[in-house]
């Protein structure tokens, strides 16, 4: 049911799967990207957002499903040029199966992010290795059984600056327009949990609870505001990379990959060749810029062999598009003095 919804959202145009994983009985463990894959744009922010870790809480798995539509609608249009969202919805499928909160081995998901025992937390592991996303947001409620029953957002503790405006300026304003309170989790509580496990590798991440014994439909609305307003207040932030430093690793081909048309012929072309050679030397004299102050990385290299790629991937655009890639990449470098690629031989 999970399944057959999610594969419907999948053939609108702002939605694609991206690998799934597998369960530990064999199931599909989805996964979805979702932005305006026609604004090809290095800075988007990128936001993660898992849900079911618990087969035994269905509504955050179907306020994912839900979010996913009201994304793709065409009402979040503006978000979704300047947003990119990797949208698990349901990570514990065996688990959802059976309404249990473990999955099939028995093991708890949400304890099981400091030993990786189960295939589905090295799943999602490999999303945020891959996507590096700026935000990591884990979606779960409370049940009947759970001794706390609130609206709730867990935040990490305070390590930082930006941590400290991340808990001030940023998640407490959206938490209190929608009535969530807002807990603050310590170093010395157990990281086995996802969003505190991620908070030490240097993410930003949370959790989200329900409370139990609500309206399904208002539980449902209430996360999808949630994310839509983080989306929001994020993506007009310019401190984004610095809450979550661990984000600015993030390989540049891969978003590539998944944003671009396919290569074709025509990318041949003498504009093609001009740009490239215009790009080629606007590393050099970065690089040498870089050189002449005593700091000598990315190697020219690197930048050259970017340039190549990304021009090179953007065919069908034409000049254009040629010319706002390299704007793009100038952006880029005023930003975070680097950028990230891998090869050509990624291609
Ligand atoms: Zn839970």
């Amino acid at each position: 049911m999970v399944m057959s919804r999610c594969n419907s959202l999948a053939a609108l145009s702002c939605i694609r799967p991206i690998s799934s994983g597998k369960s530990f009985e064999g199931r599909p463990i989805p996964a979805y990207l979702i932005t305006d894959f026609d604004r090809f744009h290095l800075s988007k922010v990128r936001i993660l957002v898992l849900a079911g870790q618990h087969g035994s809480e269905p509504n955050p798995v179907w306020s994912a499903v839900s979010l996913m539509r009201k994304l793709a609608s065409g009402n979040n249009r503006n978000l979704l040029r300047r947003c990119l969202f990797v949208v698990v919805p349901v990570a514990n499928p065996d688990g959802f199966e059976r309404r249990s909160r473990e999955n099939a081995q028995g093991l708890d998901i949400n304890r099981d992010w400091k030993n990786f025992r189960t295939l589905e937390a090295r799943f999602v592991d490999s999303l945020i290795e891959k996507w590096k996303p700026h935000i990591l947001i884990d979606l779960h409620e409370w049940t009947a059984v759970d001794s706390s029953n609130a609206n709730e957002i867990e935040l990490p503790w305070i390590t930082t600056p930006s941590r400290r405006w991340l808990v001030q300026d940023f998640v407490r304003p959206v938490a209190s327009q929608l009535g969530i309170s807002v807990a603050q989790s310590s170093e010395s509580s157990n990281l086995a949990l996802f969003h505190r496990h991620y908070t030490t590798r240097g993410f930003t991440a949370f959790l989200v609870e329900t409370r139990a014994g609500v309206d399904p439909a208002k539980k449902r609305r209430l996360y999808e505001d949630l994310i839509l307003a983080v989306a929001h207040r994020a993506s007009y932030s310019d401190c984004i990379t610095d809450i979550s430093p661990s984000a600015r690793g993030f390989y540049i081909s891969t978003v590539r990959s998944y944003l671009q048309p396919p290569v074709t012929e025509s990318d041949d072309g003498w504009t093609g060749q001009l740009l490239l050679l215009i790009g080629a030397v606007f590393c050099i004299l970065v690089y040498a810029a870089r050189w002449s102050e005593g700091d000598t990385s990315p190697s020219p290299e690197r930048n050259v062999l970017l340039v190549m790629s990304l021009i090179r991937c953007n065919p069908r655009k034409g000049r254009t598009s040629s010319y706002s890639t390299i704007v793009h990449l100038i952006l880029e470098y005023r930003r975070h003095s680097c950028v990230y690629i891998d090869h050509l031989s990624a291609r």
